[in-house]
Formats: C-alpha cells, sequence, structure tokens
C-alpha cells in the first residue's frame, strides 16, 4: 500500500543528520513512485513532489524533529494541500426545501449515497426528503424506498412511466407539503458516460436549480474515478464529489488526485455499505492515513458520538463498586458495534496499521451478536448473579439464543475473567476500560 511503501521511505531518511538536496531528492524519487503505483495522476504526482523539495529546502531543520520525521511532516502538508486544505461542508444554502442533486455512474453507490446523506442530515437536526429520480430501473426505485423505510425517511412515489424532470418538480412540492427541508435526488446512472444522461441530468439541474451537485465516484476505480469527476463537472458544474468504497483496497489516488485535476472538493467518503458509513472528508486527517498514522481524530469523535459521558460515567461508578454486570456487559457490546466494525477502530489507531498480526486480526462481528443473543436470553436475576446459573439454566439459555452450551460457558468464563481484572483495577485508574473489555 501508499502508506507502506512511504514507511519505508521514511525509515531510510531518518538515518540522515540533515536534511541535504541529495537524500531528499533519493527520498522524493521513492515517494513519486510509491504515488504512481497508489494509481495518482502522473502530473499531479510530478508537481507534489516539486512542492514537497521546495518546502523542504526552504525550510530551516526544526530542533524537535529528525530530518526523517521533517520530511514526513511536509509530506503530511503538502498531501493536506493537495486535497484541497480544508474540510468542504454540503451546500445547503437557498429557501427550504433545498434540492441536492446526486449524479455518477451505475453502481457508482449514489443510492446508497442518498440513504446515508439522509441518515446525516436528520442526525443534524434537518428533515430530508428521498427522491428516486431513475425511472430506467424499476429496482432502483423499490432500492430506495427500502432505504427510507430503514432510517424512516420519506421517499417520494415516482412511477416509471414519469418523467425525471416533473419526479424532481412534483417531488419539491411533496417535499414542502410534507414540511420537509431537504430534498435528496437520486438520478439515474449508465454504465459509461453517454449524451442522453448528460441532457436529462441538466435539464433536472435547470428546473431543480440544486444548492449542490455531489458527483458520487467509486474509489476503487482509481483514476476512472477522476476521469468521471472532469467529465462530469465538464458537462453539469458539480459543487463536490463523495468518494464511495473508500473501505476497500482502493489505492488512495482517487482521493489525491480529484482536487487538483477537477478544481472541486471531495465532500464525503463511502465507507461501507451500510447507511451509517459516510464520513466528512477532512484533508489533513486523510493525508495522516495515507502516511500511515492513524486517523486519530476520526477514532474520537466516532467514540464520542456514540458514548454518551453520563452512561459512561454510571458505568465508571458501576465498576467502581464491583457491581458490572451481565446486562451492563451486553450494554457495552452494543456501544463498541455501534461505533462501527472493530476492524475499522482498530486500524485508525496509530501505529496499529502497521502491525502483521492486527492487520490479520479479523474481529468476529458475529461473535458480538451472539453474546448479545446470550444474554438477552438471561432472566434478570441471572444478569445480576451470574454464580446462579447452572447446569439447566446453561441449557434454557442455550436453547433461547439459538447458541451452544459451549457458547455459554466461554461467554461466562470471558466475564468472569473481566470480574477478576476489575478488581484488580480498581485498585488502579479506571478511565477508558470499557474498550479494552472484550472478549
Ligand atoms: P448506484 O447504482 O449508483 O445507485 O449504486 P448503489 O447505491 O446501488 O450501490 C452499488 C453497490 O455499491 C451496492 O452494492 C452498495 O452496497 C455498494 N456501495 C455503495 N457505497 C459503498 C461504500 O462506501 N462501501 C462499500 N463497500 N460498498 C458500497
Ligand atoms: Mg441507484
Amino acid at each position: 500500500s501508499l502508506s507502506e511503501k512511504l514507511d519505508g521511505v521514511f525509515k531510510r531518511l531518518k538515518g540522515h543528520g540533515t536534511l541535504t538536496e541529495k537524500n531528499i531528492s533519493d527520498g522524493l524519487r521513492e515517494v513519486r513512485l510509491a504515488l504512481l503505483e497508489a494509481d495518482v495522476h502522473f502530473k499531479v504526482a510530478k508537481q507534489f513532489i516539486a512542492d514537497v523539495k521546495e518546502r523542504s529546502l526552504g525550510q530551516e531543520v526544526m530542533r524537535s524533529l529528525t530530518p526523517g520525521q521533517q520530511v514526513v511532516k511536509i509530506v503530511n502538508e503538502t498531501l493536506t494541500d493537495l486535497m484541497g486544505g480544508a474540510h468542504e461542508a454540503l451546500d445547503l444554502s437557498g429557501t427550504h426545501p433545498v434540492p441536492i442533486m446526486l449524479v455518477g455512474l451505475q453502481g457508482s453507490g449514489k443510492t446508497t449515497t442518498a440513504g446515508k446523506l439522509a441518515l446525516k442530515l436528520r442526525k443534524e437536526g434537518r428533515k430530508p426528503y428521498l427522491v428516486p429520480a431513475d425511472v430506467y430501473r424499476p429496482a432502483a426505485i423499490d432500492q430506495l424506498k427500502k432505504v427510507g423505510a430503514q432510517i424512516d425517511v420519506p421517499v417520494f412515489e415516482s412511477r416509471t412511466d414519469m418523467d425525471p424532470v416533473d419526479i424532481c418538480r412534483q417531488a419539491r412540492v411533496a417535499a414542502h407539503k410534507a414540511g420537509c427541508d431537504t430534498v435528496l435526488l437520486d438520478t439515474a446512472g449508465r454504465l459509461h458516460i453517454d449524451e442522453t444522461l448528460m441532457a436529462e441530468l441538466q435539464a433536472i439541474r435547470e428546473a431543480l436549480q440544486p444548492a449542490d451537485v455531489l458527483l458520487v465516484a467509486d474509489a476503487m476505480t482509481g483514476q476512472d474515478a477522476v476521469n468521471m469527476a472532469k467529465a462530469f463537472d465538464d458537462a453539469l458544474h458539480i459543487g463536490g464529489v463523495v468518494l464511495s468504497k473508500m473501505d476497500g483496497d482502493a489505492r488512495g489516488g482517487a482521493a489525491l488526485s480529484i482536487r487538483s485535476i477537477t478544481g472541486k472538493p471531495i465532500k464525503f467518503i463511502g465507507v461501507g455499505e451500510k447507511l451509517a458509513d459516510l464520513e466528512a472528508f477532512h484533508p489533513d486527517r486523510m493525508a495522516s492515513r495515507i502516511l500511515g498514522m492513524g486517523d486519530v481524530l476520526t477514532m474520537i469523535e466516532k467514540a464520542q458520538a456514540v458514548v454518551d459521558t453520563e452512561q459512561a460515567a454510571a458505568l465508571e461508578k458501576k465498576l467502581r463498586k464491583n457491581q458490572f454486570t451481565l446486562e451492563d456487559f451486553r450494554d457495552q457490546l452494543v456501544q463498541v458495534r455501534k461505533m462501527g466494525s472493530l476492524t475499522d477502530l482498530i486500524g485508525m489507531i496509530p501505529g496499529m496499521g502497521k502491525h502483521k498480526q492486527m492487520k490479520n486480526l479479523d474481529v468476529d462481528e458475529s461473535e458480538l451478536v451472539r453474546i448479545e443473543a446470550i444474554i438477552n436470553s438471561m432472566t434478570p436475576q441471572e444478569r445480576y448473579q451470574y454464580n446462579i446459573i447452572n447446569g439447566s439454566r446453561r441449557r434454557r439459555i442455550a436453547k433461547g439464543s439459538g447458541t451452544t452450551v459451549q457458547d455459554v460457558n466461554r461467554l461466562l468464563k470471558n466475564y468472569t475473567q473481566i470480574m477478576k481484572m476489575m478488581k484488580k483495577i480498581n485498585k488502579g485508574g479506571m478511565r477508558g476500560l470499557g474498550r479494552g473489555m472484550l472478549p
């Protein structure tokens, strides 16, 4: 990967005492190759290296940093600038309901992203409204209806015999009547760009005057995503890009090239198939992630978003008094699951991405589901006094949760170990224990 390649380059630079033109040039040649291998556009890579070189040589070596660290810092800053510097938010200006248009090739992730955005906007206190404007595939309308039902967001009743522009117009009126303030237009896509599609999208844009037009591009397609962004922008003047499928093994090239090739910012990234898997795009955090430093800020934000502080305080109190029940154990697991995939979280911890064992550590999420089911099958009394759970109770719990007695035994063993560990820790500090509690 790009971050592994860069890591090697910087390790070699670390051995040098000062930043000289020679050792910078040698290091940067490898950085350039690493960028090209990551599918970064060659013009972008060339300009990038020139920028880093200029900044490195112009700078005095800071006393607090080794030359290697200093180059990492400069590369990090240059990467950040390359991706636009600061986060650019979704444009929601104008009178309500504000139309937002999603465009892109078939399969790029438009419909999924429409749902993700709706969920995000609703969490921010807005009232989104979803519009299926792809009339060519009946399944597309049903897909968006399902998404809307999942997150409890209204969906316009489009029919395949309607004109897409009429759908969007009528949908805005309907959204207004329904008291919604944001209209998300999920438009049709094709396998390739063609004029008919562009003409249709232009007509919708003309008629609705959306506050923002987002191109959804598949990060896995590398340079094609960049070319797509350019083509859509030329024809339609997009406001920004959503780079989907960043959770796959995308090489990072698209994220790095889009801004400088199109001049348009990446506003969001899709990081999974679930509707919660959308993140605001922050160039500085992405730069750090690419450099393998871990995206600590994103991780902290994710954790803060789900862990209710009051609940955490209550938990801490229970732990102090050794009153941590199986019910609390279950609640903790639910919290951890809300934070997203465990493997994702581990990847965000600085340095963790580099460890082989950590990479191979495939945290089995179905195990968490099983544990939750087991605890749910217990009586309240069992959850508070685990030592009453005898053989026949174990069999009943296993049956009720669709698991085996071995599963129940394993859970109880883990739980008792945690209890033991806590008794020890209770003598020392307590904060942040919740996350270290997994079996
Ligand atoms: P559309 O044709 O542009 O509307 O694309 P869809 O929204 O139907 O998505 C196509 C496929 O990509 C679906 O299987 C989605 O689940 C998947 N998908 C969309 N966004 C993401 C993402 O961020 N990560 C992953 N892993 N899959 C995604
Ligand atoms: Mg679709």
